[in-house]
Parts: structure tokens; sequence; C-alpha cells
């Protein structure tokens, strides 16, 4: 952190939707700053497929210095199908910055907003908070860039597991279960794999179980990656914090962001020893590109984690206030049903949205939510 309460961010708004829902983040962050005490200097660099396009490049280096000088990176998406590498694969520069930055702990919390339709008729649907913790650096996302096709006949990926970064992430899993259950949540930490079919999971397993006896005030126990995807539907409330692989995250995050209204609505963090990147779970969605139909919510949401990771790691309580006034702006504006995105079949679009939290940032009670 530079001085006293100022705190440096890194923009990466990217390609697609990214742009439209970073400029009204950005005045958002500043609305739930103003009066706390804070300053935040926000300094945007490039990345992304226009990046590639223009300097051959899609996170150059300046970019990466810039990410790792910054208090926190705000990212908000990239890609786009149709722009690929030689090889086919889609340029992904926002997987390469977990590698480069160190980013194992990829947090997705999927907390219901009041007001919205829930994908479940379950009434207790509509008040789920338990947050998915993807491990973001190895699982079969180690061999991204690095897959073979063999004579057109053959294609192998191989997935990594170490001890060094499984450790470190239950540590996470349980330092969060820990925070949770202090504020009233359950606290109790589920490792989801498929132990019964690989070593490799298995191995993920016995680490997780080595790691549960140093945390025993919370709960800790296992489940395999299918039965998840079926309690997710089923009985989502059950889960606290869950911790799983890359892939497995990957696929479980996007059907929580399902249960909550969408991808609009879903935010993430990417959080390493030293760096961390806050970025929503969505991508840059060409097929609403240029449109205005973008939820910018998962945006402002995503911020509310950073600010709560900086007011963790900084001591800073007015960073805190600030990530609990944006909650609680997003709470009111989607209250009563005032407000049904585009995505689920609604019409608003990312101005009316923006506005609508705009209207009472500074007003409203601010909605403690413990997923950093
Ligand atoms: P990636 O692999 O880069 O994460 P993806 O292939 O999962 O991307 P997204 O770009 O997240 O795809 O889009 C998935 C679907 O969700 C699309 O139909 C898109 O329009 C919709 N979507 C994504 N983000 C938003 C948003 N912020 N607001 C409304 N709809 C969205």
């Amino acid at each position: 952190m530079a001085g006293n309460q100022r705190l440096n961010i890194a923009v990466l708004a990217g390609d697609g939707i990214g742009p439209e829902v970073t400029g009204p983040c950005l005045e958002v962050v500043q609305a739930a700053v103003a009066g706390t005490g804070l300053e935040v200097d926000f300094r945007e660099s490039e990345a992304g497929v226009g990046c590639y396009r223009r300097h051959g490049d899609a996170l150059p280096a300046a970019t990466l210095d810039a990410a790792r000088a910054a208090d926190a990176v705000l990212l908000a998406a990239m890609g786009d199908p149709s722009i690929r590498y030689p090889d086919g694969t889609e340029i992904a520069p926002q997987i390469d910055l977990r590698f480069d930055l160190g980013l194992y702990a990829g947090v997705r919390p999927v907390r219901s907003v009041p007001g919205l339709p829930s994908a479940l008729a379950d009434p207790r649907a509509n008040a789920l908070d338990f947050v998915i913790i993807r491990e973001s650096t190895e699982g079969l996302f180690a061999s991204h860039g690095r897959g073979e096709v063999i004579d057109d006949q053959e294609a192998r990926e191989t997935l990594v597991i170490t001890r060094a970064t499984s450790e470190r992430l239950f540590d996470f899993a349980f330092a969060l279960a820990t925070r949770r259950s202090e504020a009233g949540r359950p606290g109790q930490v589920t490792c989801v794999d498929k132990a019964n079919v690989f070593r490799a999971f298995a191995f993920f397993r016995k680490v997780f179980d080595e790691r549960a006896v140093n945390h025993t005030a919370v709960a800790a126990d296992h489940a395999y990656v299918d039965a998840v995807a079926l309690d997710l539907v089923r009985r989502p409330w059950r889960f606290d914090v869950m911790v799983t692989e890359n892939m497995f995250g990957d696929i479980l995050s996007d059907l929580g962001a399902g249960l909550i209204g969408g991808m609009g609505m879903a935010p993430s963090a990417d959080i390493g020893d030293d760096h961390a990147v806050f970025q929503p779970c969505h991508g840059s969605a060409p097929d609403i590109a240029g449109q205005g139909k973008a939820n910018p919510t998962a945006m402002f949401l995503s911020a509310a984690m950073m600010l709560d990771w900086l007011a963790l790691r900084h001591e800073l309580p007015a960073a805190k206030r600030a990530a609990g006034r944006i909650r609680g702006a997003v709470d009111r504006a989607f209250g009563g049903g005032r407000l049904l995105p585009t995505e689920l079949g609604g019409d608003a679009g990312t101005t009316r949205i923006t506005e609508a939290v705009l209207a009472t940032i500074g007003e409203v009670e601010v909605v403690d939510t413990v997923a950093i």
C-alpha cells in the first residue's frame, strides 16, 4: 500500500462485455469509498484478445509488472472464441495471470441476492450462502498450453496435484471456514474430489485430512464431485465451504452461478500469498457484447470482495465498510423484485442496474458476508 489509506488498483478491462462492466464498477467503488477516508487510484492496463491483435501479446510484460506492483487487480473479462492461438486454444491471459502471480485459491461465493427468482422451487434456495474454493494454478489446468494430439489419433492432458499447493489451499479453506463459523455460519469444509477412481484425488484427499487435523474448530468432510453436482441442485443449502481441484471448481462454480441468478450475479477472487485478482465468474460474453445487456453486478460484487481482502490484509475497516456498502446497495437494487436482469428474461441491462446500485450506495445498511 502506498501511504496511509490510499489503494493502488490495477484495472484490466479486457474484451467483450469487460469494458462495459468496468466503467460502472469503478464508479460504484468510488461511490462506496466516498467519505470513508479511503482513496482508490485505478490504473488501467492492456490485456486480452484486443491487446493480442494490436501488439501480438495478450499479457504484455508492462501489464504483468503493473499487476505485481498494485495492491490488488480488478479484472473484467477476456477472450473471444473467434480469435485463437495457432494451436486452436482460446486466448486466456486471465488464466496465465493466475499462474504468474501464484493465485492458488479461486474463491467463488454463492450468495443469494434477495428479490431475484431462484432456479430452484424450494424456498431454502432463496437464502443460499456458501463458498466454492477452486484451486487455480494446477489440477487439469496445469496442462494449459501443453496438451498434445498425437498423429490425429490420441490426445493427452496431464493433471497435476502437488502437496505444497494443496496444503496452502486447504489451510486457506479452513481459515475461511473458521472466520465464517465465528460470524455464525456453520464452519464446515467439504473436500470435493474423485478419490474413489483416481490416485491424484486420493492424494488430494489425504493431504486434506492431514491439514484438517490442525483445524479442529471447524468440521471437515468429503464428497465425490458427481454427488456434489447432484446435491447442488437437490439441497445446496447443505454446503458451507467447498474446496476442490481446478477443473471441478470451474464447472461447479458455473452451476453455483446458475443457482443465484446467472453469470452476471457471480463474483470471484483468485488469491495467492502475495497478490490477488478480482474478477466476475463470467467470460467476455461475445453474444451480448455491445448491446447494453450485460449485468454488471458480478463485477460490483467482485470489487466488494477486493475491498474485503484489502481490509483483512491491511486492517482497513474503511475498506470493509465500503465492501458492505456495495453489497447493501446491490441487495437494495434487486430487493422486492425491482430489477430483473436480461439474463433471466427481464429488461434490466447495464445502465439500469448501475443506476439502481448507485442510487442508494451511501445510504444503505452495510451487508457483511464472510467470503474472504
Ligand atoms: P469463459 O470460458 O471465458 O468463462 P464462457 O464460455 O463460460 O466464458 P461467458 O462469457 O461467461 O461464457 O457467457 C456464458 C453465458 O452467460 C452467455 O450466454 C452470456 O451471454 C451470459 N453472460 C455472461 N456474463 C453475463 C453478464 N454479465 N450479464 C448477462 N449475461 C451474461
